[in-house]
């Protein structure tokens, strides 16, 4: 028995319950203990373009030895007037987070009280249920439709006056699928006003341009409700190391509680002055939805070949469900070199996320997939 096995059983049974996060394998460590010359890290919809040479030039520039010995802006106070203006609100209402999974805590944290009741959908963002859980909350899983859409209907259902926060992702991670304009709308018609929507727009870069895929800023602002959207430059961005992603809230009052929550220097200084940047290059993020959206297509069509469905899809991956354990299949792949997303939630076992990167990697990808599936 460990020195603190007694003391951890008095601790909150939310706690002590909460599973551990399903982060994906690192290249560093497939590539030694399988020995593989070339990784395909396909696990984690990170940007196979990297981030922009206007970043790599800022890095550059802001990495001296004063720079690296002074705090941050604890405020990001440069970075969240540039959101502001880009997106028309108050920079007031804008936060900046260590990663967008920072804001998702602080989030959890400002607005959760053990026993509220949190509704979001299954299969989910993993921290969309972890972070409730750890205060306390109670979440109830909205099941995809069978062709991986959102029940509009079942979310519905299941929002009441008691209901404290609606979390959407939109497009979803994992399966890809978008609310269209009308479906927001009623969703959103259907919350009370006692209940917060926390509206995670990981993949906005990807989906903006797309058929049908609703303005989430413009439809949260008519709502009338008290929201927060977020948004990531770990994405499209291609600064996933950076950790930083952004919020905006229904205004400054509720910004303010969470600012209150977060850690006063939770952005460092270097990826202040990066995030800037790359937010005003947006060449490189259209070339890296580009980019994604053609992969998409040549992955898509070599899965459809191999007898699979994928879902439909305005991110940077695939979900599809590969009819056997994908655990055991994403296992088999890495000897491959070959690092996916099994799906480990219940019910969706058999799943498997890909994310879409080069094209030498998705190649890859579907050779490892033809090779070591069994069926
Ligand atoms: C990737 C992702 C995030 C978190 O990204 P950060 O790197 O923490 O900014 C948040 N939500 C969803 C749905 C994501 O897929």
């Amino acid at each position: 028995m460990s020195v603190s096995a007694a003391f951890i059983d008095t601790l909150r049974a939310e706690v002590r319950a909460l599973p551990p996060y399903n982060a994906g394998l690192s290249s560093d460590y497939v590539r030694m203990r399988h020995g593989v010359s070339r990784v395909a890290k396909l696990g984690s919809n990170e940007n196979p373009r990297g981030a922009s040479e206007r970043v790599l030039n800022e890095l550059a520039r802001s990495t001296t030895a004063s720079a690296l010995a002074l705090y941050p802006d604890p405020s990001s106070t440069k970075l969240r007037q540039l959101i502001g203006e880009r997106l028309g609100v108050a920079s007031d209402q804008v936060l900046v987070g260590n990663g967008s999974e920072d804001l998702l805590a602080i989030a959890a944290h400002t607005f959760l009280s053990p026993g509220d009741e949190v509704v979001t959908v299954i299969p989910s963002f993993g921290l969309h249920i972890i972070y409730p859980q750890s205060v306390g909350a109670r979440v109830v899983t909205v099941p995809m439709r069978a062709d991986f859409e959102f029940d509009v209907d079942g979310l519905i259902a299941a929002l009441s006056p008691r209901t404290r926060m609606l979390i959407i992702s939109n497009p979803s991670n994992p399966v890809g699928t978008a609310l269209c304009l009308a479906d927001m709308a009623r969703l959103l018609a259907a919350v009370s006003p006692g209940t917060l929507v926390l509206w995670d727009e990981a993949y906005y870069e990807y989906a903006v341009g797309e058929d049908d895929y609703p303005d989430g800023l413009a439809l949260l602002q008519a709502s009338g409700l008290p929201w927060l959207l977020l948004r990531t430059f770990s994405k499209a961005y291609g600064l996933a190391a950076l950790r930083v992603g952004y919020g905006i809230a229904s205004d400054s009052d509720l910004a303010s509680l969470m600012n209150r929550v977060r850690t006063p220097f939770n952005i460092n200084g270097i990826a202040q002055q990066a995030a800037a940047v790359a937010f005003c290059d947006e060449a490189h993020v259209t070339a890296s939805v580009l980019d994604a959206r053609s992969g998409r297509g040549y992955m898509r069509a070599a899965l459809v070949e191999l007898g699979y469905r994928p879902a439909r899809s305005l991110a940077n991956f695939l979900f599809f469900n590969c009819d056997e354990d994908a655990s055991a299949l994403a296992a088999a792949m890495l000897q491959d070199g070959v690092i996916v997303k099994p799906w480990r939630e219940a019910g969706y076992e058999t799943c498997m996320r890909v994310s879409i990167g080069s094209a030498v990697d998705n190649d890859l990808f579907i050779t490892a997939l033809k090779r070591r599936r069994s069926i």
